[in-house]
């Protein structure tokens, strides 16, 4: 039997008869389940997120546990300069 709305056999995981299966794993962000077919992403604390959920790169490299840091001009710095001597 061909679907009527997906016109596959079985139904296309986005079909609304696609017969819904529990997967038990939760978006980090947002909090709805992640279905499948839905892409997502873990980090390194076994946490899963849609990767739709992510706006930015940095909301997603915070979340992945990168941390954005500002380059500090130390080439001219006290602390070289100490170091040398
Ligand atoms: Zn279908
Ligand atoms: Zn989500």
């Amino acid at each position: 039997m061909i679907c009527d709305i997906c016109l596959q056999a079985p139904h296309h995981p986005q079909c609304p008869n696609y017969p819904h299966r529990e997967t038990g794993i939760f978006c980090d962000v947002c909090g709805e389940e992640i279905s499948p077919g839905d892409e997502y992403i873990e980090n390194d604390e076994g946490n899963y997120a849609h990767f739709d959920c992510f706006y930015t790169m940095r909301q997603l490299l915070k979340w992945l546990g990168y941390d954005i840091k500002e380059m500090k001009d130390f080439k001219y710095g006290p602390q070289l300069k100490t170091e040398r001597m």
